[in-house]
């Protein structure tokens, strides 16, 4: 069996186990397309469009005669799968992954390595289960604890693992590039291509940023505005109702959660951020004036 991501993965992952042995897209493409090309069965984890893994999206659809499985718990999949395990009311697809070895009687699977793979990709679906959670889910993590997951290692190794350079920015991005746009209990925070030179972001480094801007009571919308070299990525997260999965399908070419989806366009920054004020009243309402 081989794994293959699109792009890397952040730095405080790569004490899991098999990560080493991960193949990387964008560092590997020819030995990524040579492990698409022998495969007699690819497994889609996690995403509900081939679009989301970039040119290896286009490998999977060109491919004939092998079947494609997809688990996933993304709102809406694009039906490019001839099997498809998708629930959207789970936390994540660990979640998923966990109820499915159950299914297939192969419980005895979840040892403790792949307990703490689920485990980790639970904590960080659910933000340290404080969102997506249900009774099944504790069951599920129940079942993970069972297994012998070392909480604390895995919490220290994915939560406090910030470099002095990913606080700076934090603190840069909070101080210098928030604007709360208290009409409409909506706060943006934007970086520059100029920012990402500044601080030398990169992939990881700008995680949970978002976030941050939902600490605040009444802030119910929260938008991360970022320029790339060809793109300008939306990263937006909703408390309760308001769903900006809905928001990211309509206007930003994306897709993802009720409470947290994200998109991209090709524009510019203020162009970005025009934009989502443009497009804000649809979601939140007239301002209170
Ligand atoms: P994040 O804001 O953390 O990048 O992503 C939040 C959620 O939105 C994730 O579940 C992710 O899969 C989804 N998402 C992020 N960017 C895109 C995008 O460009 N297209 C789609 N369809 N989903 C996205």
């Amino acid at each position: 069996m081989k794994v293959c991501l699109p792009s890397e993965y952040p730095a405080n992952f790569e004490w899991m186990p098999g990560a080493k042995e991960i193949l990387v897209y964008d560092i590997e493409a020819e030995v990524c397309k040579a492990a698409i090309d022998q495969a007699n069965l690819i497994i889609c984890c996690d995403f509900n469009s081939l679009d989301r893994i970039d040119k290896m999206g286009e490998m999977v659809s060109e491919k004939e005669n092998t079947p494609v499985f997809l688990i996933d718990h993304h709102i809406d999949p694009e039906p490019f799968a001839d099997e498809v395990y998708s629930d959207p009311s789970a936390s994540s697809t660990c979640e998923l992954v966990v109820e499915f070895l159950t299914l297939l009687g192969a419980d005895e699977r979840l040892d403790r390595d792949v307990a703490e793979a689920c485990y980790t990709g639970i904590i960080t679906d659910t933000g340290r289960f404080r969102h997506s959670i249900s009774a099944r889910l504790f069951e599920i993590a129940a079942r993970l604890a069972a297994s012998g997951v070392r909480d604390n290692m895995i919490n220290d190794y994915i939560f406090n693992s910030a470099t002095e350079k990913q606080l700076r920015l934090l603190g840069y991005s909070l101080y210098e590039r928030l604007e709360v746009l208290e009409d409409y209990d909506t706060a943006i925070i934007s970086l520059s291509k100029d920012d990402y030179k500044k601080f030398a972001i990169t992939r990881g480094d700008t995680e949970g940023i978002v976030n941050y801007m939902l600490s605040m009571p009444h802030i119910k919308l929260a938008a991360f505005i970022t320029e790339q070299p060809t793109i300008t990525k939306y990263s937006l997260r909703s408390k309760g109702d308001i769903s900006v999965q809905k928001m990211a399908r309509k206007h930003f070419n994306g897709g993802g959660h009720k409470n947290a989806s994200g998109g991209a366009l090709k524009i510019s920054l203020q162009k970005a951020i025009d934009k989502f004020k443009k497009v804000l009243p649809e979601y939140m309402g007239s301002p209170i004036l």
